[in-house]
């Protein structure tokens, strides 16, 4: 009985390791398709602006073209380029991140400002489009690099936008609530199903439906966002009601004291 025993034992032991290699296997096949969704979705990104830069190039070379359309022409190309750009700064912040070459530039800064001057900006360029816009900003202060904290701002701003049907509602505030600052951004658009919330920080992910693949994007944005906030010593969450109901991202961030506490004294008027 000893050695029926150790027999099952070795099955047992070799069941196991077949039951964890098949696993591992499962996982790396996961990522290559992943990589490989990454690489097709990366193509069409980069040549739907070239197309559209190329076809307006034509019609600038057009000897009838009127300044209308040659407006409309640069309005296409300084468009796309800044797309293109866009897509150009996401993947070289994603190599540096992966390969941990990121510095952050750190100074003491107030999120609530920095947030505001952020949103002036969407709503100055019209970038806000039909949707409305709201906030509600305290001052809160945290010891944070500005280029990065300004890109994780935008990058959910820009998500709540586009994940938003026009008519749409996304609130932005920013809160000191004990030792953290606090930066919450709602949007009421079409928001992420419970089982798929878990993954929508994940590199490459994208949580798949039809709106979302018209609306481009190659899934990178939220995985640097996270990567930031942590790299700031802060935490990233997201919740949603479910398809439909909107979605909620809130950053915490460690606070610090004020950079401004002594108010310049005024001039005693006589
Ligand atoms: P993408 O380039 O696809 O926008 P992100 O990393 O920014 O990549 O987001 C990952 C996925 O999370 C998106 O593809 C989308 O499915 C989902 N998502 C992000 N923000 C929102 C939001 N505000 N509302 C609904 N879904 C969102």
């Amino acid at each position: 009985t000893a050695a029926l025993g150790q027999h099952t034992q070795e099955l047992v032991d070799i069941n196991e390791r077949l039951t964890r290699e098949m696993e591992e296997r499962h996982a790396v096949e996961r990522a290559s398709h992943a990589k490989d969704e990454f690489l097709a979705m990366l193509g069409h990104e980069l040549r739907n602006p070239l197309s559209a830069i190329s076809s307006a190039a034509s019609l600038l070379g057009m000897p009838a073209i009127t300044t209308e359309i040659a407006l409309r022409a640069r309005g296409i190309v300084q468009r796309q380029t800044r797309q293109l750009s866009a897509i150009v700064d996401d993947l070289l912040d994603l190599s540096r991140a992966m390969s941990g070459k990121v510095v952050l530039a750190r100074r003491p800064l107030d999120l609530g400002k920095l947030v505001e001057t952020c949103l002036a900006t969407y709503r100055a360029t019209g970038r806000a489009g039909m949707h409305t816009l709201t906030d509600e900003l305290d001052p809160a202060w945290v010891d944070g690099d500005p280029a990065r904290i300004e890109q994780v701002v935008s990058n959910l701003v820009e998500n709540a936008l586009k994940y938003t049907p026009p008519g749409g509602v996304i609130e932005v505030s920013v809160q000191r609530i004990g030792d953290e600052a606090v930066l919450v951004v709602k949007d009421n658009g079409i928001g992420i199903a419970a089982d798929l919330l878990p993954q929508v920080f994940d590199i490459f992910m994208q949580v798949s439906s039809a709106l979302d693949r018209s609306q481009g994007g190659l899934g990178i944005g939220l995985s640097l966002v996270r990567r930031m906030v942590e790299l700031h010593g802060g935490a990233i969450a997201v919740s949603s009601e479910g398809c439909g109901r909107g979605s909620v991202f809130t950053v915490r961030l460690p606070a610090i004291a004020p950079a401004e506490t002594v108010q310049p004294a005024r001039p005693a008027r006589t």
